[in-house]
């Protein structure tokens, strides 16, 4: 059990290992959706540009991998922590899956966007609910001003969502807790490194991350069965 004052605030920083026992492979890892494809080609605003049907196929992909996921007992455990500590939870996360969200977690920060939602890439309408595949050969979507409909996701070179809030509660926690993330992908990988001093700093995944040096803790193991061990919520 991790112990815990009625005064700390928690800040989880949530990766794809949380997902990987719901069954969507991490970035990573040896079955990585990523392995068939360059990132930057699929994942980049030169990407968009060059070949957005190749960009939509591989996120059609993506939808249909993570469209059957269940949330798994990491999900759960941050969902009722939630319950209990309200706001002193911050709950961000680099996944793009819908995982949190379907354990109960209400206030979910997503830095890299969400798989199941889209955006017009011209104008500025509000990023819209969209579980649409899109499998060649069909047109590509369109928005009412004649735009091209985007995934609502950060791809790399561009700026996460919402870093002023996250940044705020980064200042304001106690204890910082990443959880299955390789510590590579910035600006997630930095954010121990950013509280480190002033906070407790809490790893928890199967294998060391790479900014390892960030954490005064470092619990080994799978999310869902560490996860419940140090938070019995
Ligand atoms: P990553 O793939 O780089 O690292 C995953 C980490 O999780 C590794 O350190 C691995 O050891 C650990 N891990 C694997 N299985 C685990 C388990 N059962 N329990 C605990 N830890 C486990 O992932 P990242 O650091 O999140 O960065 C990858 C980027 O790719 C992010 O930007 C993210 O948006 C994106 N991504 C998202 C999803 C998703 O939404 N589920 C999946 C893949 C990639």
């Amino acid at each position: 059990m991790l112990a815990l004052s009625p005064t700390d605030r928690l800040f989880f920083l949530t990766g794809a290992g949380v997902s990987a026992e719901s069954g969507i492979p991490t970035f990573r890892g040896v079955n990585g959706l990523w392995r068939n494809y360059r990132i930057e080609e699929v994942a980049s605003p030169h990407a968009w540009r060059r070949d957005p049907r190749l960009v939509w196929e591989f996120y059609s992909m993506r939808r249909r991998v993570a469209a059957p996921a269940k949330p798994n007992p990491a999900h759960f455990v941050l969902a009722k922590l939630e319950q209990k500590l309200q706001d002193r939870l911050f709950l961000c996360t680099q996944n793009v899956d819908d995982l949190h969200e379907q354990a109960g977690s209400m206030r979910v920060v997503h830095m890299h966007g969400e798989l199941f939602k889209s955006r017009c890439d011209r104008c500025t309408r509000t990023p819209f609910h969209d579980t649409t595949t899109y499998d060649l050969p069909a047109e590509l979507p369109r928005g009412d001003c004649g735009g091209r409909i985007r995934p609502h996701i950060c791809w790399f070179g561009e700026m996460p969502f919402e870093l002023d809030r996250i940044f705020r509660a980064l200042d304001e926690c106690t204890v910082f807790i990443a959880v299955g993330t390789s510590g590579v992908v910035e600006p997630a990988a930095s954010f121990a490194a950013h509280v480190r001093g002033r906070a407790r700093t809490v790893y928890v995944g199967e294998e060391e991350p790479a900014n390892v040096s960030a954490f005064t803790e470092c619990h080994l193991g799978r999310a869902g069965e560490v996860l419940p061990t140090l938070f019995c919520a």
